[in-house]
C-alpha cells in the first residue's frame, strides 16, 4: 500500500492565514507593518528562485518585503556595511541573508554582524543558543521549523519514536535535531562520514533527510511504516526532485512528503510568521536590558 502523501499546501494555507491574523493584532498595537528584507549576493539561480517564493509569501500574508542585492564581486566590507544598514534601519524588522554567497565571503562572520532580533532564519549564534535552550523567544530556522509545523499538522506523534535525521548543516539537520530532541524523539544524526546508512535509516520511525543529495534514501533502507520527510532540493534536467527515491520508497513508507510540494512550501510562510515575531520581540524588548545586551554582546562591529 502506498504511503500518506503530506502534501505542504495545506499546512502552508492554515499557516498563512494564522500568519494573517497575527499580523492583523499586531497592526492594531503597533499601528504599522512588519517588514522583511532579502539580502542576496551574487546571481545564484536557486537563491533568485527562493527570493521569489519569499517575496509570494510575504504578499499573500501582508507582511511588506523588500530586495537588497549586491553583486557577486561585493567584498566582506561591502556586505558588511548592508548588513550593518538594515541593522541600524528602523523600518526594517526582518532580515534573510540567501545563501549560497559567494565562496569569497565568510558565512560565520556575515550571520554573526546580523541584529539576532531581525534573524528571521535562526542562523546567529545568538538564536541558535536560544534553540539549544528551547527558548520560545528563538527565531528559529525556518526551514526546519516548517519541517516540525508539517509533522504538526498532520498528527503525527513524536514522543517517544526514533527519529533518524541525515544531515548536520546548521540551517536544516542540526537544528531539525534539535527541534525533535525538543519534541521528545530518540534522536539519532547522520552524516557524509556515517559508516553504513543503511543500518540507521532502517531504524527510523521517523526519517529526515536534509543531505541535498538525490538518491540518498532507497527502499531497502527504510522500515515499513515510517514516516519520510525530504528536504532535499535538487534539480535534474531542469526537473526539482528530493534526496529520497519517491516512487520506490512511497511504496513502503506510512507517509511521505512530496518533492516539489513537500517542505519547501511550508519554509517560506515561516520566514514571513518570523518576521512578525521578530518585530513583536523588538517592540517588547525595545527598552529593555535584552536589546542592550543583544547590542552590546552579540553584534560584531557595532
Ligand atoms: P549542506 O549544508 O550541503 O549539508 C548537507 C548535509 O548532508 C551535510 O551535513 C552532509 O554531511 C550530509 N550529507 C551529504 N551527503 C550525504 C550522504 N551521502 N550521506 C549522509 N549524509 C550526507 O545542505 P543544507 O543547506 O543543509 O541543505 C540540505 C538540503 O535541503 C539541500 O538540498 C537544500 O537545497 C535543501 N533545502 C531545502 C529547504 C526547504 O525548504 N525544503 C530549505 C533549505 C535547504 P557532512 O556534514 O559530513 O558534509
Amino acid at each position: 500500500m502506498n504511503a500518506i502523501v503530506l502534501d505542504g499546501r495545506p499546512v502552508a494555507r492554515d499557516l498563512r492565514l494564522r500568519a494573517r491574523d497575527e499580523l492583523h493584532d499586531l497592526i492594531a498595537q503597533a499601528g504599522s507593518t512588519p517588514s522583511l528584507s532579502i539580502l542576496s549576493v551574487g546571481d545564484d539561480p536557486s537563491a533568485h528562485a527562493y527570493e521569489r517564493a519569499i517575496i509570494k509569501a510575504a504578499r499573500g500574508v501582508g507582511v511588506e518585503v523588500e530586495s537588497v542585492h549586491l553583486p557577486g564581486a561585493a567584498s566582506q566590507d561591502d556586505l558588511d556595511r548592508a548588513i550593518d544598514s538594515l541593522n541600524d534601519d528602523r523600518s526594517v524588522h526582518g532580515v534573510i541573508i540567501l545563501q549560497p554567497l559567494p565562496s569569497h565571503l565568510d558565512r560565520v562572520e556575515v550571520s554573526d554582524r546580523l541584529d539576532p532580533l531581525k534573524d528571521v532564519d535562526g542562523i546567529t549564534t545568538f538564536n541558535a543558543g536560544r534553540l539549544f535552550h528551547d527558548d520560545r523567544d528563538v527565531l528559529a530556522p525556518s526551514t526546519p521549523a516548517g519541517g516540525m509545523a508539517l509533522l504538526k499538522h498532520y498528527d503525527i506523534d513524536i514522543a517517544g519514536r526514533h527519529a533518524v535525521v541525515v544531515g548536520r548543516s546548521p540551517v536544516v539537520g542540526k537544528p531539525m535535531s534539535l527541534m525533535l530532541l525538543a519534541a521528545n524523539a530518540t534522536v539519532s544524526v547522520c552524516h557524509s562520514r556515517t559508516s553504513d546508512l543503511a543500518n540507521f535509516t532502517k531504524q527510523a520511525d521517523i526519517l529526515i533527510s536534509a543531505a541535498g543529495r538525490p538518491g540518498t534514501i532507497q527502499k531497502h533502507m527504510v522500515k515499513p511504516g515510517a514516516i519520510v520527510v525530504d528536504f532535499g532540493v535538487n534539480f535534474i534536467d531542469g526537473s526539482m526532485i528530493g534526496d529520497v527515491n519517491y516512487d520506490p520508497v512511497r511504496s513502503i513508507a506510512g507517509a511521505i512528503t512530496p518533492v516539489p510540494g513537500g517542505t519547501g512550501r511550508v519554509t517560506t510562510i515561516v520566514l514571513v510568521r518570523n518576521t512578525i515575531k521578530a518585530m513583536r520581540l523588538q517592540a517588547r524588548d525595545a527598552a529593555t536590558f535584552e536589546r542592550e545586551f543583544v547590542s552590546t554582546h552579540y553584534r560584531k562591529g557595532s
